[in-house]
């Protein structure tokens, strides 16, 4: 029995406890939902594929679509390329896609189940595809999936036909539907034709019709997709999720890239702003400027920034969740002067300590701690030791928050308590003012709660 009254926190090798991350598939069938008319499909048993299906439909409050090869004893001891043969006919005669995403499980996988073979085999309908990539769960987590699964696609897609398109291929990462759509409205306003992939705006954020879509407006289409490798340059957003990505494309297509931090707070929305100036910049090698409407975004940002100061000057922050989300939300922090005491992510990603430690290094924090491969077992017993006063990430948090008494702020994936979410961007200059909003109301509630009553004022 591990004693939970300890000061000292054991180090772990080989159990997880409350993880902080999910598996590959789930990852792998969120970034096919970014592909206009796409069924992800999973090739496994039908458990996996539900799990992976609720927990996208609880975070995006919409129906997340997805196939199973639903194996059974026979599949799961003589091989899965019957079921996957009759799952795709099924799909095709009954969905319509136009292509077929499938990913592995650990099932399919430890019986090392040849997708390759079984999708060159296949007699496809004319104009249809099927595509795959390896998913086993029991390495990486979803951010691998979703990095294998865009992968998976330009693998078997994209083309170059010798002239450029005169676009930018732009990699999101593992954001939700409303910073898309920022992302996307700041590439216009910086004049740069993009093509983002993937891209799950106008899919899990659907408007209300009042008619079912099975395939809404919104997702990369397979041309833009076969169009990538004729890209002029590559913004990669995430340098945990969209490395590898990013790396296809230059050793696949000799596209060059550049990866960037998401852009969430001041600096590294600045980044992004800048690698879309040089994406812009005519073959004059004259730099467009920024617009207006961006330099008074970012004006309005710093503004609050320098308003709301006072209450979070010194605070100390427990921040949790995927690499590249946390990565941004603890630049944040620092910008606002908070102190972000414990940064962790389960996945299993050494460079994304290094990133954290270069951060709290920039800033000259001390004593602060960041780790890959962590659980929330860890954070809850080092809060227990030293408390903090505001905890940031998913759901899974909640927890600890009522059990230490800590104020929450929700943020990252999945957030399957709270509803509006996905559609309100946390990246970019505006998606800046909606967090501090958040961390700001937070910590100002908390003060309220517990002010004396001479302090509780309306106007403070
Ligand atoms: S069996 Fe593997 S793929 Fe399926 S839900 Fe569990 S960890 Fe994920």
């Amino acid at each position: 029995m591990l004693d939970l009254t300890t000061k000292d926190v054991l180090e772990r090798k080989a159990l997880r406890v409350n993880p902080c991350k999910t598996c590959q598939p789930a990852g792998a069938m969120f970034a096919a939902l970014g592909v206009h008319s796409c069924m992800p499909h999973s090739h496994g048993s039908q458990g996996c594929c539900s799990y992976h299906r609720t927990v996208l439909s609880r975070h995006f409050k919409e129906p997340a679509i997805a196939s199973s090869s639903s194996f059974t004893e026979g599949a799961s001891v003589f091989g899965g390329r019957s079921n996957l043969n009759t799952a795709v006919k099924n799909i095709f005669d009954m969905y319509a896609p136009d292509v077929i995403a499938v990913h592995t499980t650990c099932l399919s996988e430890t019986i090392g189940d040849d997708l390759t073979s079984y999708i060159t085999d296949l007699d496809l309908p004319e104009g249809k595809h099927v595509v795959h990539c390896n998913t086993p769960s029991y390495v990486g987590s979803h951010i691998n999936g979703f990095s294998n699964m865009m992968m998976g696609f330009m693998n078997y897609l994209t083309r170059k036909s010798g002239a450029l398109n005169g676009k930018t291929a732009i990699f999101p990462g593992w954001v939700n539907p409303g910073d898309i759509r920022e992302l996307k409205r700041i590439a216009a306003l910086m004049g740069v034709p993009a093509t983002f992939f993937p891209d799950q705006s106008g899919v899990l954020d659907a408007p209300m019709t009042g008619t079912y879509a099975y395939y809404p407006e919104g997702g990369t289409t397979l041309d833009e997709i076969r169009g990538l490798g004729d890209s002029s340059g590559l913004i990669a957003l995430g340098e945990i999720i969209g490395l590898a990505p990013a790396e296809m494309m230059k050793k696949k297509w000799k596209v060059p890239y550049a990866l960037l931090p998401l852009p969430v707070g001041v600096a590294y929305t600045d980044n992004y702003l800048i690698a879309l100036r040089n994406a812009a910049t005519g073959e004059d090698n004259i730099r467009p400027p920024v617009p207006p409407e961006l330099e008074a975004e970012r004006g309005r940002l710093v503004d609050l920034m320098l308003d709301s100061g006072q209450y979070t000057y010194q605070k100390k922050a427990a921040i949790f969740g995927d690499p590249d989300v946390v990565i941004g939300l603890t630049s944040l922090c620092l910008e606002i002067g908070m102190i972000p005491r414990y940064v962790i992510t389960g996945t299993p990603k050494e460079d994304f300590t290094r990133k954290i430690e270069a951060l709290f290094a920039k800033y000259g924090m001390e004593g602060c701690t960041a780790k890959a491969n962590a659980d929330l077992f860890d954070l809850h017993q080092w809060i227990k030791n030293e408390p903090v006063d505001l905890l940031i990430g998913s759901s899974y948090g909640k927890q600890i928050a009522r059990a230490e008494d800590i104020p929450f702020v929700r943020a990252g994936f999945p957030v399957l308590d709270r509803y509006g979410g996905p559609l309100l961007p946390i990246v970019g200059y505006g998606g800046g003012m909606h967090l501090i909003e958040k961390i700001t109301g937070a910590l100002m509630d908390r003060y309220d709660r517990d002010c004396a009553d001479e302090d509780f004022e309306v106007v403070m």
